[in-house]
């Protein structure tokens, strides 16, 4: 395909997925109950469904760091996949209790980020829970736990390295939309969602916005490849997602197609 976005370099979950390929032996069946589809190596849809055309990348001063349990880069119904595809400034690792990644850990110690674990309060010392963010002139890097709600207590029990951080604890008022998947934890939110809430209480509301306007149209596109149901570029979550996208922003060479939108 000579789609331009097709093109663009791999980001940061894209990154992982190929190694996690590269480096496990044996593989899970992460498409349980539905025949083996091609998918889109960008999007991860099918290709009747393909969203690439319709990204969004938007410029932030926040950061994120995703720490990825075991498989849940080659998992279709991951979101942090969609984070990494709205936010350029996303880094991703593979959390493992044994092994600490020698990038995250210099990451963690760049002094020109301000580092904080998301994760529900009652889990904390009391003594590390923030509801918002430290005057600080450095960016946020939000580092967010993503996996099975399980993997993200063992991952936040288990990484010494995270301890020296604040928690910030978030309160959503408002119900998931996203219906793919058991959510992560308690609160039924899915980790594009907690990045959304997070990009937005830092001022990145345009990234935010961008965010839940992609995870709605990922949902939906995915529920209609499910059911054989074209999608419709005109919906309600599809005219959002486009009059967020930041074309502008785009570096060089990765234009987007001039047909915007896909059938
Ligand atoms: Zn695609």
């Amino acid at each position: 395909m000579n789609d331009p976005v097709e093109n663009a370099p791999p980001h940061a979950v894209a990154r992982l997925r190929a190694a996690c390929l590269q480096h496990s032996e044996t593989l899970p069946r992460l498409d349980r109950g539905a025949p083996r589809k091609a998918r889109c190596a960008v999007c991860r849809l099918i290709p009747s469904h393909c969203m690439c055309a319709l990204r969004a990348s938007v410029p932030t001063r926040s950061g994120v760091c995703l720490l990825m349990a075991e498989f849940e880069p080659l998992k279709p119904s991951n979101t942090g996949w969609l984070v990494a595809d709205v936010v350029p400034r996303t880094h991703a690792f593979a959390w493992s209790r044994t092994h600490v990644d020698p990038a995250l850990l210099e990451l963690l110690d760049d002094p020109r980020w301000q580092p904080v674990v998301v994760f529900p309060g009652e889990f904390a010392a009391p003594d590390r829970v923030v509801t918002e963010l430290a005057a600080d002139a450095r960016p946020p890097l939000f580092i967010l736990l993503d996996g099975t709600w399980a993997e993200a207590r063992k991952a936040f029990r288990k990484s010494p390295y995270l301890d020296r951080f604040p928690v910030l604890a978030l309160s959503p008022g408002t119900l998931s939309r996203y219906t793919l998947r058991r959510a992560w934890h308690g609160h039924h939110l899915c980790t594009a969602e907690i990045a959304a809430l997070c990009l937005a209480g830092a001022g990145d509301e345009r990234a935010a916005q961008a965010l839940e306007a992609t995870l709605d149209v990922f949902n939906d596109r995915t529920l209609r490849a499910k059911q054989s149901v074209r999608p419709d570029a005109q919906d309600a979550a599809h005219r959002r997602l486009a009059a967020l996208r930041c074309p502008e922003a785009a570096p060089a060479g990765r234009a987007l197609p001039r047909r915007g939108r896909q059938p």
